[in-house]
């Protein structure tokens, strides 16, 4: 169960790991504690660590350009806040049988690529309107302009408790 927010020694997140492993990571004196729980410590031989909601790398490490620029969906509805870029409907107010669905706002059909820049989330409603029109033919423009999320952690704060959300939320848009 993956529950310490591990972030970059430039303060970006990078992942979520096991307690466990964050404290392995503070005691090879590879991480920092920035946000612990004295309640919940771990006790390991001499020392007491504080149970590790938010660890701090102390060398920066290289997140892989590929990483960032792969889109998922998982990714993408989270950068959207899982609400449709035209109607601005949030799932939760969705009917039975919609969904959320990619959409590409330069077609694909138009030689429009699934990028960051590109891809917005849509109902499934909204896309099939827009179908394979350009938004100025449509009249269909997403809320937000669509741009690669500056950290791929976004998808983190689903997760993420009170504490570590505050971690992220900086790094969002
Ligand atoms: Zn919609």
């Amino acid at each position: 169960m993956p529950e310490s927010l591990v972030l970059n020694a430039t303060y970006e997140p990078l992942c979520f790991v096991s307690a466990r492993r964050a404290v392995c990571l503070v005691l090879k004196e590879k991480a920092q504690i920035i946000e612990g729980d004295n309640e919940r410590a771990f006790r390991a031989e001499k020392i007491i660590v504080p149970f590790p909601r938010v660890v701090r790398l102390l060398a920066f490490v290289e997140v892989p350009r590929w990483a960032k620029r792969h889109v998922s969906r998982t990714l993408l509805f989270a950068r959207d806040r899982y609400t449709c870029q035209y109607c601005g409907r949030h799932y939760s107010e969705f009917k039975k049988g919609e969904c959320l669905t990619i959409e590409h706002v330069k077609p694909k059909s138009r030689g429009g690529l699934t990028e960051w820049e590109n891809v917005v989330t849509a109902c499934n409603a909204c896309n099939a309107r827009k179908a394979d029109k350009l938004p100025m033919e449509a009249k269909m423009y997403p809320i937000n302009t669509p741009r690669e999320p500056r950290y791929i952690a976004i998808v983190f704060l689903a997760n993420a408790d009170d504490v570590q959300k505050r971690w992220l939320e900086y790094w969002i848009r």
